[in-house]
């Protein structure tokens, strides 16, 4: 835990975890000024606890920080309070495999007022939890072509709560409906594919991987969207950063030339997505077989985090 006050960082200290005392009138329940990263450690074969990509959360942290008005965390002071949580807590990292300890850092405004500014005070915490897959088997998703997750020139690239708030009820309908998630599209049109509400997705279209640039401030530039990117550009995959539009997919699904599809995230790592639903139709997807894109990817990213793969990217920190 940190605290901000009078403009600086101070008062570090590793605390039990314990629910919070709030004011009323705390600035975050009212305006939102909440900010989060999801993060995860795993256990190599010796027991030394691995953190994957620390740096790249610290700074889109900084990033979703800033569009929100919440002070900015040092990154000495990110690292410093991540490594000396994992001393305490990297007995709860688990053993068994796809298994891991997420991390859960975030900083939330602590001013008590009514009135609409940005706050005075501040609190960084980071608490952890261990966890098994996010998703246990191939996902169904719904493409969204009425609401929208992310307006441009809003708040869409931050990691910031009132971005999930505002995907609940959308999200919640494609449930009742039998999807387990969301593919967002764009505010405008809602003819290009975003991302999901709690991935990237990428698209095997014929040989190239297709997947929505992080341009235009509408989609959370995913670590593990870059990490498989950065993989797959070594494989020597053609890669093409850009919107995929709802009548493309759909004809991809229709002509069989859509060979694979999935999500891309921490929770998550590499979701397949076994059916995709666009206006009134369902198209299910073929199965995967162990040559496929996204279970060599997995295996790689997998292989990296649990140490059992040369770090050529200094990704892990131990
Ligand atoms: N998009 C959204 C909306 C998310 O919540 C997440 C999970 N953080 C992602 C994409 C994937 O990002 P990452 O790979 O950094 O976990």
């Amino acid at each position: 835990v940190a605290d901000y006050e009078n403009g600086e960082w101070g008062n570090f200290r590793i605390e039990p975890y314990a629910p919070l005392q709030l004011n009323p009138a705390n600035a975050t329940l009212h305006y939102g000024q909440s900010v989060f990263e999801g993060m995860k450690a795993y256990k190599n074969e010796n027991g030394e606890a691995l953190i994957f990509r620390a740096d790249a959360n610290q700074k889109r942290l900084n990033e979703s920080a800033k569009r929100m008005c919440i002070p900015e965390v040092p990154e000495h002071i990110f690292m410093e309070g991540l490594t000396q949580l994992l001393e305490v807590d990297k007995a709860w990292i688990p053993n068994k495999p796809g298994c891991s300890l997420y991390i859960r850092p975030f900083v939330f405004a602590t001013d008590d007022y009514l009135g609409i500014r940005p706050s005075d005070k501040y609190k960084f915490m980071i608490f952890t939890c261990p966890v098994g897959n996010y998703y246990s088997k191939p996902v169904s998703v719904k493409v969204e072509c009425e609401y929208t997750r992310a307006a441009e020139g809003g708040t869409g690239f931050a990691k910031a709560a009132g971005n999930y708030a505002g995907s609940l009820y959308p999200a919640l309908q494609a449930q009742k409906q039998g999807y387990d998630q969301l593919l967002w599209t764009d505010g405008k049109s809602h003819q290009h594919i975003e991302e999901s509400g709690t991935m990237n997705v990428m698209f095997m279209i014929n040989d190239t991987l297709i997947t929505a640039p992080t341009t235009t401030g509408t989609i959370l530039k995913g670590i593990t969207r870059d990490s498989v990117l950065t993989l797959a550009r070594e494989m020597g995959v053609n890669i093409e950063e850009r919107f995929l539009r709802v009548t493309e997919l759909e004809d991809a699904l229709r002509s069989g030339t859509l060979i694979e599809a999935f999500g891309t995230g921490t929770a998550a790592t590499i979701a397949h997505i076994a059916k995709i639903h666009i206006n009134g139709n369902d198209y299910e997807l073929p199965q995967k077989d162990n040559s496929a894109f996204s279970n060599i990817i997995l295996e790689t990213l997998d292989g990296i985090k649990y140490g059992r793969l040369e770090d050529k990217h200094n990704w892990i920190i131990k």
